[in-house]
């Protein structure tokens, strides 16, 4: 049966004459599955319901920050005494201090930390803050990895091995690209390569520990550790972008993990309960350049704001009890398992990979190690899929190259019939 869409493409129609594509952020407009998006109403848990009355399972749980699902009550009843005592005022409060001690003894590495309010400012102001630091230029960062949309960020690799980049979006002048360095992801050799050819004159690698934006790939067996050793022999600052992992793959994020410590780390997501938040941390000798304490300046209107601050203060809290992230993991485990054991049923060519409650499905005749691997998936079949998960009652990122999140709402009951629904999904699109 078809499922009732009428108010869904109403207001799909309005909002492209109201706003570029429709959207507010792009890849909520459909682009990579076709079709028209769901708009949607309400949010409980783990489901979502749209204008139309359909109910979902939703694995996508606004793109990661709502690792205890939607609405969760501690939030929602401290937003709202937050919300009554003022929504904001650009003084100190004694909260933004409590959400920076919490960061600071969760993540090994941050020492002392800034708010921000997304992810986008916090990878600048880091970039900005490693330049100054060691009064070097250039950036590398690794293919497939997504830093936010900063300038100097939005660059691919141009011809060659290890190139400066290339812009990929009009209105970042070619002078900014040239200043990134654009290298493979888990490809050891070539940042080492990087490095001994123009270390001195690097100022920060960027990563992802694990990468959660071309789907879900982590790191090869001493990617990360090697990162470390070249970045510290040729006085280079190492960036993890824990803006998905961090109190997603584990409390400390992945650098706890994986046990490596990162010079600056940027966080947001999870960090603002689903309130916009981001922040940027790390050793306390290279945070003191930050004005006022030093030269380098970031600033922000809205920044502590209070009720994301609670919001944050919240969800590390409940993330901090015991047993949360084993629950998260098998609650994943058993999806990741379950969609395995479909596309072996169906016979559908597929690669697997979960850390925690983040993993992803490639459509991939082989392993995904890198941007390259990843873009020889069949999106096509990717978008087929989505849609007939869709139609069951399962919310998948209208993407082939994102994460799915499991929360703590997602229940083993909502794994059973997302399972089921895979394995039917699966069978139409063979
Ligand atoms: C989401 C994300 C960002 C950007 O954060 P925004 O809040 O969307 O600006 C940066 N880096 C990574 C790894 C992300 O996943």
């Amino acid at each position: 049966m078809a499922r009732k869409m009428t108010k869904s493409r109403r207001l799909w129609k309005q909002a492209q004459r109201y706003m570029p594509g429709g959207v507010n952020s792009p890849v909520r407009a459909f682009k990579g599955v076709s079709g028209t998006p769901i708009f949607v109403e309400r949010g409980k848990g783990c489901k979502i319901w749209d204008v139309d009355g359909n109910e979902y399972i939703d694995y996508v749980c606004s793109w990661g920050p709502l690792i205890l699902g939607h609405a969760h009550r501690e939030i929602v009843s401290r937003v709202k005494k937050a919300a009554e005592k003022g929504t904001s005022f650009g003084i100190p409060t004694e909260r933004e201090s409590e959400l920076a001690r919490a960061i600071i003894r969760a993540v090994p590495s941050v020492e002392m930390v800034r708010l921000v309010n997304s992810g986008t400012e916090a990878v600048m102001s880091a970039i900005r803050l490693a330049r100054a630091f060691t009064n070097r230029s250039i950036v590398v960062k690794f293919e497939g990895c997504y830093h936010g949309h900063a300038d100097g960020l939005l660059v691919k690799a141009g011809s060659g091995a290890t190139t400066l980049g290339v812009p990929t979006s009009p209105g970042v002048p070619p002078e900014y690209a040239a200043c990134t360095m654009t290298l493979p992801y888990n490809n050891i050799d070539a940042a080492a390569a990087a490095c001994s050819d123009h270390g001195s004159r690097i100022a920060c690698i960027i990563a992802e520990p694990i990468a959660g934006n071309m789907g879900v790939v982590p790191p090869v067996n001493g990617f990360l550790e090697s990162l470390r050793e070249i970045t510290e022999k040729h006085g280079i600052v190492l960036i993890f972008d824990e803006i998905i992992t961090g109190f997603r793959v584990a409390y400390g994020g992945a650098q706890s993990l994986f046990k490596i410590r990162p010079d600056l780390t940027t966080l947001g997501k999870i960090i603002g309960g689903g309130l916009p938040v981001g922040a940027y941390g790390g050793k306390a000798e290279i945070m003191e350049k930050m004005a006022p304490a030093g030269p380098v300046y970031q600033a922000g209107t809205l920044s502590g704001n209070p009720l994301a601050v609670e919001a944050g203060l919240a969800a590390l809290e409940v993330l901090s009890r015991p047993g949360v992230y084993k629950k998260l993991d098998k609650m994943a485990s058993l999806l990741g398992e379950g969609l395995i054991r479909a596309a072996r049923m169906a016979g559908i060519p597929s690669y697997h990979t979960r850390i925690g409650s983040m993993l992803c499905m490639f459509f991939s005749e082989g392993p995904v190690n890198n941007y390259d691997d990843a873009l020889k998936c069949n999106t096509q079949r990717y978008g087929k899929f989505f849609h007939e998960m869709l139609r069951r009652g399962v919310y998948l990122a209208p993407s082939q190259f994102e994460a799915a999140f499991v929360s703590l709402a997602h229940t083993e009951k909502d794994i059973e019939k997302t399972v089921r629904a895979a394995e039917q999904s699966l069978l139409e699109i063979v």
